[in-house]
């Protein structure tokens, strides 16, 4: 388990103060000055040996990420841009790091906007997360007050940090969507290439990374990449908020080790399942977008990217629904296929079309108003639009259903003979209108 001095967010809970001279207690903007004297290859380097992969769902290599900016600033500006769109259901992270600790944040901004060389930031949070964009504008302005950032400030790099707030969308959370939004457009994802570290905003060399990777970047420069990486396991290193959310004695956020094992992270800080770990049915693991795992892989998989991709799933943002045994997961896969049909922005049809159609046929399914061959007509519906579209909302959407099919087919086996023997269930409630 992860001892407190090891861990970065300190202030998880918001039991200190999480302005400035909280924040330096703790240890923020110590030595950022040095780092930044060490020069950008070294920054970059170090993030790569740490292992760092990026938090917000892809796990891609952090510093890798970055060497793709050009070395040299030429005709146009970089970018680092901040993804705090959270949308992902279940995923309640990054809503903690801007609300109790926002100058980790605000370090890793200038930390990472140096080493890409870039001289503007803007962090691009979610509509809805009114109080901690008003924790994070605070701690902005403390930081220009104390000239940490903005022109001519002390750390030697002038560098502007701007706040720029979405409208709910939560496509806004896909980088070129995200740009888009930014862009004053409607937040639909671009095609790719050009990749933004080519052309991203206002068509300049952009970076965009989501707040925990930009977060415990100053951390890991002050404590080394050794450290960070002494956590964890081959490939899957570092430290990592989880949000346990469901069917749990106690819901919480929680920084851990990567690969802890998920039925140590759930009986130690969340209370167990309800009922008792026999009484777990089910876990999405990553946010509602990746494959569910049924009890029997619960009982030994490990928290990170390539166990839980072994087993068709992933970590995504790591928000852990848990699903005990009263879960009707016909139900419960029927709702989330209604967020990504609404969340959809339509560009392309296999999205548009799919996930409506999906929604529908799962809303009769949870009834059992279906036919058998209707199952794998949809388990062939989620494969045409997995792979098939622009962005990831399609693979997003499709996915949860693939897993559903293939963990608790029997479920839907048994509604549908129930709805022909038996008299007719209920409806799924407030989506039937549509
Ligand atoms: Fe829009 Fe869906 Fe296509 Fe993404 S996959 S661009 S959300 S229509």
């Amino acid at each position: 388990m992860l001892q407190d001095k090891d861990r970065i967010f300190t202030n998880l809970y918001g039991l200190q103060d999480p302005f400035l001279d909280g924040a330096k207690k703790r240890g923020a903007w110590n030595a950022t000055k040095d780092m930044l004297d060490m020069g950008p290859e070294w920054i970059i380097q170090q993030v790569k040996d740490s292992g760092l992969r990026g938090r917000g769902g892809a796990g891609f290599s952090t510093g890798m990420k970055w060497s793709f900016m050009p070395k040299e600033v030429k005709d146009r500006p970089h970018y680092l841009v901040v993804n705090a769109d959270e949308s992902e259901p279940g995923t309640c992270k990054d809503r903690e790091i801007m609300r109790h600790d926002p100058h980790l944040l605000i370090e890793g901004c200038l930390i990472a906007s140096y080493a890409m060389r870039a001289h503007t930031c803007y962090i691009y949070i979610r509509g809805e997360y009114i109080f901690e964009r008003e924790q994070l504008q605070k701690a902005i302005d403390e930081a220009y007050a104390k000239k940490l950032i903005g022109p001519g400030n002390i750390h030697g790099w002038d560098f502007d940090l701007y706040l720029a707030h979405g409208a709910g969308a939560y496509i806004c959370g896909e980088e070129t969507a995200l740009l888009e939004s930014l862009e004053g457009k409607k937040g639909q994802p671009r095609l790719k290439p050009p990749f933004p570290a080519g052309a991203g905003l206002y068509g300049c060399p952009t970076t965009v990374n989501n707040v925990e990777s930009i977060a415990v970047v100053g951390t890991i420069l002050r404590r080394g990449a050794g450290w960070f990486k002494s956590f964890g396991r081959e490939n899957n290193f570092g430290t990592k908020l989880f949000c346990v959310s469901g069917h749990v004695n106690r819901p919480c956020n929680v920084e851990e080790a990567m690969s802890i094992p998920l039925k140590t992270l759930i009986d130690t800080h969340c209370g167990g399942v309800r009922g008792g770990w026999e009484n777990l049915k089910a876990v999405i693991p990553g946010g509602s977008s990746v494959r569910c795992i049924p009890k029997s892989v619960c009982d030994d998989v490990l928290m990170d990217f390539d166990a839980l991709r072994e087993h068709l799933s992933g970590l995504g943002t790591a928000a852990v629904i848990v699903m005990d045994q009263s879960t009707d997961m016909v139900k419960a896969i029927a709702r989330i296929a209604y967020f990504y049909k609404h969340e959809s922005c339509g560009q392309c049809t296999p999205c548009r079309e799919g996930t409506g159609w999906m929604w529908r046929v799962l809303t009769r399914m949870a009834d059992g108003n279906a036919e058998m061959s209707e199952i794998d007509k949809l388990l062939d519906v989620a494969g045409q639009i997995e792979g098939h579209t622009i962005c990831a909302l399609g693979d997003a959407a499709a996915w949860p259903v693939q897993g559903l099919i293939a963990h608790f087919r029997h479920e839907i086996e048994e509604k549908i003979e129930n709805y022909r023997t038996g008299p007719a269930v209920h409806a799924v409630p407030h989506m039937a209108a549509e």
